[in-house]
């Protein structure tokens, strides 16, 4: 069995603004029913879901089960206001909201807590890290809520520092991890925090045309390196595709994550395993 260990069923891996179109009323039954049916299709029986703001990964828990799928997901995002997320979740201004937003994810049936701690990179120029980044300390309060309900944290998080940050702060699963460097992946090593690199939305469209294909290969390249060296060095590297992501279509888009850690000589087994056995609420 395959594991998709970051996805975003709501999408479908064309137009991210068609699919909020299309949940937007209510979440759409016949697009999630064919999502599963795809991905049950791929031999992908766990799916750990990014989460949204659409109520599209909640309902798609109350399926999943049918298509013998272990589907967890965080209901939505928690991002501090005007940084990284709106597209994806909900805000909070100080540590007090952020505790309640906590409190509605567990009342809403979450399975672990997904916070966005930087911005993706921008892929327009010259692929550095967009939007600021929240601190180690208001990381570390937000992993301690959180765990104090009996929630692990999945961090989205780019940029060398971001990354140290938000290990320093006890994150369980690391998001992306572009422009991650050496340090960093000796932090995952010690810590046991376990990095979903996310390769297939980059690699899938380098040459398309879409973004320049200077900027990708540089990003691609630098992110390759370092995962070599998390497999040398032994630091946890699981398979998520960012599956519904622009260019990584549900199924097909885990089987490229898989091809591409495997061209690297990356073994996802235990670190996959280590995924779904954490990210359930203890
Ligand atoms: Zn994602």
């Amino acid at each position: 069995m395959k594991y998709e260990c970051h996805g975003h069923l709501m999408a479908d891996g064309v137009s991210y603004q068609a699919a909020v179109e299309r949940h937007r009323a209510a979440p759409d039954e016949g697009f999630v029913r064919a999502a599963l049916g795809e991905l049950r299709s791929w031999g992908i029986g766990y799916f750990r879901d990014g989460g949204d703001k659409y109520g599209v990964s909640r309902f798609t828990k109350t399926l999943a089960a049918e298509y013998a799928i272990d589907y967890r997901t965080p209901v939505f995002i928690i991002h501090r206001e005007g940084y990284y997320g709106h597209l994806y979740g909900r805000a909070y201004r100080d540590m007090r909201e952020a505790r309640g937003l906590i409190a509605d994810a567990k009342t809403m049936g979450a399975d672990f807590v997904k916070i966005t701690v930087s911005g993706m990179l921008d892929f327009d120029t010259d692929g550095s890290v967009l939007y600021d980044a929240i601190g180690r300390d208001e990381i570390h309060e937000l992993v301690n809520i959180a765990e104090g309900e009996g929630f692990r944290v999945m961090a989205h998080c780019n940029g060398a520092e971001n990354i140290k940050n938000a290990l320093e702060a006890g994150i369980a699963s690391l998001e992306h991890g572009y422009w991650i460097d050496k340090e960093g992946v000796e932090m995952l090593r010690d810590t046991g925090t376990v990095w979903v690199p996310t390769c297939a939305p980059v690699k899938n469209v380098l040459s398309e045309g879409r973004y320049p294909e200077k900027t990708m290969r540089r990003i691609l390249a630098h992110h390759a390196e370092m995962l070599s060296y998390a497999g040398k060095t032994g630091a946890l590297v699981a398979s998520g595709s960012d599956s519904g992501a622009y260019g990584v279509p549900h199924g097909r888009g885990t089987g490229d994550e898989y091809a591409y850690l495997h061209e690297l000589g990356i073994d996802m087994a235990g670190a996959n395993e280590k995924i779904a056995r954490l990210f359930v609420r203890g």
